[in-house]
């Protein structure tokens, strides 16, 4: 039995991961696939680090437009925000990207409480089979689905809202490890105030996003040298 835990845990997460997509793309638990062009599982295969474990797991939301038609998280304008920073801080070759909610919904609407109960249960094997080191949850949607899996009983306390833990990052043990949950709020909202001229929380992403890469580098995760500036 332990030589079969050891033989399970070696699995590569790429491999382990792909079964879970395969699963995810021809799932109708919900009516949110009808109405999708394709369900986004999580990053390309090609993309997903090639490693025992996903050093960063990062939860939006739900797909967009782009994500739609592409079939891939985080491929449209805030996604285009997103992968430049995790470029920048030396994270994007250790990210794995998944949302919560993986067909979009229409015109973009919030996910309905019925439709995360439909999908979050391939998030739960999302995470069981990355095995990440670190959860990066993005807007409120995923943050308070990852507060209430991982953190409402550690503090006693439902869900504070993503203003509270904006920024954020705790430490629990899970299946016998240590995780780390960290919460900002979702890019697309970082842009749009930005655009209003609130400059500093891109800012305070990049700043968050570099925490999380010196917590990797102190887990063995060496940072790559810059090739260009
Ligand atoms: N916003 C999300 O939360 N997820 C995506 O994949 C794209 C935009």
């Amino acid at each position: 039995m332990e030589a079969q835990n050891k033989q399970t845990k070696r699995v590569n997460v790429r491999e382990a991961l792909r079964r879970v997509h395969d699963e995810i793309v021809s799932c109708h638990a919900c009516n949110l696939r009808g109405g999708a062009r394709l369900p986004v599982p999580g990053s390309k295969i090609a993309e997903i680090p090639d490693l025992e474990r996903a050093p960063l797991l990062i939860v939006g939301e739900a797909p967009g437009r782009e994500e739609d038609l592409q079939g891939a998280p985080f491929v449209g304008w805030a996604g285009k925000f997103l992968r430049k920073m995790l470029q920048r801080a030396d994270l994007a070759h250790l990210t794995y990207i998944t949302n919560l909610v993986k067909c979009r919904p229409p015109q973009n609407r919030d996910p309905q409480p019925e439709e995360i109960v439909a999908c979050a249960p391939f998030l739960d094997r999302q995470i069981e089979a990355a095995r990440p080191h670190i959860i990066l949850a993005l807007g409120r949607f995923s943050a308070g689905y990852v507060w209430e899996k991982f953190l409402h009983e550690v503090f006693d306390k439902p869900f504070p809202g993503i203003t509270r833990v904006n920024g954020q990052a705790y430490t629990l043990e899970h299946n016998g490890e240590r995780l780390y949950i960290a919460f900002f709020v979702h890019p697309a909202y970082i842009l749009r105030r930005a655009r209003e001229g609130e400059t500093t929380l891109p800012k305070a992403f990049y700043a968050h996003l570099q925490g999380l890469r010196f917590v990797l580098e102190r887990l063995g995760y060496p940072r790559r040298k810059r090739r260009y500036r």
